[in-house]
């Protein structure tokens, strides 16, 4: 064999280009398999330049930590197989991201070729890359390419295999005077029989603790502690965990570089987006002005309703739709209709207070929902929702979480199936989990009406009810997230996240109507499908049960003073905890005796009553039978013809508003608040769940998933409870005392150190 094949690796970050230079080198010549043991998949190919040459596609990554399954797979590779050059594709429009994999990369010992990517664009936005001095400072050479336009190609191969047959890379990085110091002794003692070029990394890694490396040298414990004390030493020094030091003194050290090497195009030629964006991206102002457009947004949708004084058209029309729909003319109006025909009774019950009552409750929301939506897809349809992904990309990097996060939440605002499955785009598995677990907290068109009801009916359309469901969404996303980053299974650097901001433009009403319309109508068709059936269901379970022993409409069975006793009475009222004389038939409905003892659950969180134990249990078949169930459990005729027709219309929401204030103590606008966070943040409906399971492709992370959305909806909603009412009056010392160990609990995991802290101090 006097011609030994060569073997290249490419490797770069996720979007870099690494698909489409792979395709322009090798053409055809590609097979594909998978990394062994693992169903990441594996590209190799020969090179068209060369058909010696063998070039591997490694999984896309940002750095070369253990965290994810890409970069273990990727550096094993590196580490193990040892290609004879790596050809590194750096997008050239983010350098400063894509050179701390090029740091890293140049530490292994191989020679690495840089292929600066992208250089169409540059050249179009009109920068400045000092291409030279990068490579006299990175120690590596670069060759300017664009894969798309098959710019460079050719040259970028060329100069990578002459690097494989001759090349050496030396990294020029030092870090700190102690981390190189801890550095050397750390060579010294655990790898200085490896060659010499590659030392460097494995002590860096030793020094980062990185566990899969101590294991693979199978180290003594007496060196293991022997570095230990040096690492110590270093942390202690520069007061920041090792794996932070070495993360932030990268960064650091390519800002510095790319002071001097690449320039953005002039100032004084922003165009009208920029000078709108430096407004609305800033970086004090950013997060002010996304509050009160969102708070805009629900003024207008579910707020105080122009007839009384507010400027919510959206309110004002479901104001109407819920006394035509909700109330007088459906309900009351049909059961006068079907009376008048003779109907059976049970069919009566079944169409006036079951089906149209349930769907009625959905629907008479619609207005609000409509508005809401229209106004989504204007900010969308503008431009302003990428801003606001960027926005937020920059806060949750702050906290370690990725930007990228944002985009799943914003199609869950529409409905958290596609939700979940816009996650796929987070390469990182842990990420993409974490996103997963997280993203159904965004309040859903079908939450709306639950949202619309508590705003509306306890709250008298407050827009700030309204607002805040939307931000307790985020918050319990932020929140979550880093809370879950602090723990094992979830901590790692966060996927960067590269958008490409469209400049603002008019909106195209044709797009926003039909985005309207499109979320808008689907939420319609289920109102005629699923809130239908499970309406029957539900109606079915509130109108029949066992009294006293005896089967039957519990409605007829009260009639019957032989059945229900003056004992029994007091026997029902005892169960239920009510005095005697507000003991009503549908106690001994079947839903109320399997709702009744799961409401236990519920007590602490000041709604334990069976009416919105059953609406929150049965929120997980689609979350607008909440409101639905509220429209028939309230929708019985208890009027007996004495009242007006009218007047009964709009009582269905006061019947509610009242029912809230009775189980609660007179706190009813507390308990419908901790029952809106509850219904907002837990388990989504079965369908998203499903979802959930798809991405997830476990059923373990499914389960925890679920689990985590109950418990942490739970102890939101008791810490408001029970916190609020010490400002209501009324509190439970016990359960004060609870809700601040929780309180306090949750913010030590909130503010505890990171295990390996993102402070991206650059700039
Ligand atoms: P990978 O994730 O690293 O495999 O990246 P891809 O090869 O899939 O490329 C990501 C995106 O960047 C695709 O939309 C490509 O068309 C685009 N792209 C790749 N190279 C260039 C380039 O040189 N110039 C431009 N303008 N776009 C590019
Ligand atoms: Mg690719």
């Amino acid at each position: 064999m006097e011609n030994k094949q060569l073997r290249i690796a490419l490797a770069g970050n996720p979007n870099s280009g690494k698909t489409t230079l792979f395709n322009k080198l090798t053409g055809s010549n590609q097979f594909v398999g998978n990394w062994p043991g693992v169903t990441v998949e594996k590209k190799e190919g020969k090179l068209i330049v060369d058909k010696e040459v063998v070039l591997t596609d490694l999984p896309g990554i940002y750095s070369l930590s253990p965290y994810t399954l890409e970069e273990v797979v990727a550096r094993n590779y590196l580490i193990e197989e040892k290609p004879d050059a790596i050809l590194n594709i750096v997008d050239a429009t983010n350098l400063e991201r894509n050179l701390y994999l090029t740091t890293q990369l140049t530490e292994l010992g191989i020679p690495v070729v840089i292929a600066l990517n992208m250089m169409d664009l540059v050249k179009k936005a009109g920068d400045n890359i000092n291409v030279k001095e990068l490579s006299r400072q990175l120690g590596c050479p670069i060759v300017e390419i664009s894969a798309l336009k098959g710019d460079g190609v050719k040259e970028a191969a060329l100069a990578a295999i002459e690097a494989a047959k001759n090349g050496k890379t030396i990294p020029q990085h030092s870090f700190s005077g102690p981390v190189e110091h801890a550095l050397a002794h750390i060579e010294e003692v655990t790898v200085h029989n490896l060659p010499e070029e590659r030392q460097r990394w494995y002590a860096i890694k030793l020094f980062e603790r990185d566990e899969k490396v101590v294991e693979s040298l199978a180290l003594s414990d007496e060196i293991k502690a022997h570095i230990e004390k040096d690492i110590r030493a270093a942390e202690k020094e520069l007061d920041d965990d090792a794996e932070s030091i070495i993360t932030n003194e990268r960064y650091i050290y390519i800002g510095q570089m790319l002071k001097g090497i690449y320039k953005k195009k002039g100032k004084g030629q922003l165009s009208a987006s920029d000078k709108i964006d430096r407004i609305v991206t800033n970086r004090i102002l950013a997060l002010p002005i996304f509050v009160v457009v969102m708070f805009l947004v629900y003024a207008l949708s579910m707020g105080t309703s122009i007839a009384d004084g507010g400027v919510s058209i959206g309110t004002f029309l479901t104001d109407w739709t819920n006394d035509v729909l909700g109330g007088a003319w459906l309900t009351d109006g049909s059961r006068a209709i079907l009376e008048g025909w003779n109907v059976a009774p049970w069919l009566v019950g079944l169409i006036s207070d079951g089906i149209f009552a349930g769907v009625g409750a959905v629907l008479g929301f619609v207005p609000q929902m409509l508005v809401l939506f229209l106004m989504l897809c204007l900010l969308e349809d503008c431009g302003y929702m990428a801003r606001i992904a960027f926005i937020m990309d920059r806060i949750f990097r702050r906290f370690g979480l990725s930007g990228k996060s944002f985009i799943p939440m914003l199609v869950a605002t529409g409905c958290g199936i596609p939700g979940v499955m816009a996650s796929r785009t987070i390469e990182n598995e842990r990420d993409r989990r974490m996103t997963i677990t997280t993203t159904t907290f965004m309040p859903c068109g079908a939450k709306m009406p639950i949202i619309g009801l508590i705003a509306g009916a306890l709250f008298g359309g407050s827009t700030w009810v309204a607002t805040s469901a939307y931000f307790i969404g985020v918050a319990a996303i932020i929140i979550s997230g880093v809370m879950l980053k602090k723990t094992k299974r979830f901590a790692g650097d966060p996927a960067p996240f590269v958008m490409e901001l469209p400049a603002y433009h008019l909106p195209a009403w044709g797009n926003v109507l039909r985005g309207t319309w499109e979320r808008g109508w689907s939420f319609i068709k289920r109102a005629g499908t699923v809130i239908v059936i499970s309406s029957i269901v539900i109606w079915f379970l509130t109108s029949f049960g066992s009294v006293n022993g005896k089967f039957g409409m519990v409605d007829d069975l009260y009639e019957d003073e032989t059945v229900v006793t003056d004992e029994y009475v007091a026997v029902v009222a005892d169960r239920m905890g009510v005095p005697e004389d507000e003991v009503e038939p549908m106690d001994d409905s079947i839903l109320a005796r399997v709702a009744q003892p799961v409401s236990v659950v519920f007590k602490p969180l000041g709604f334990g009553d069976w009416k919105p134990t059953a609406a929150t249990v049965t929120g997980l078949v689609a979350k607008e039978e909440v409101v639905a169930n509220f429209g028939i459990m309230y929708a019985y005729d208890d009027n007996d013809g004495e009242e007006e027709l009218e007047e009964n219309g709009d009582q269905i929401w006061d019947r509610v508003a009242e029912d809230f204030n009775a189980f609660s103590g007179g706190h009813g606008k507390l308990a419908a608040f901790a029952f809106m966070i509850f219904n907002l943040l837990c388990a989504p409906c079965f369908a998203a769940m499903g979802a959930i399971k798809r991405e997830m492709n476990s059923a373990r992370w499914t389960l925890f998933a679920i689990g985590y959305q109950c418990c942490f909806a739970w102890v939101m909603a008791f810490i408001v409870w029970q916190l609020g009412r010490v400002f209501a009056g009324g509190m439970n010392v016990v359960g004060l005392i609870l809700a601040l160990v929780m309180l306090a609990l949750l913010l030590w995991q909130l503010f505890k150190p990171y295990k390996e802290a993102q402070k991206l101090t650059v700039k």
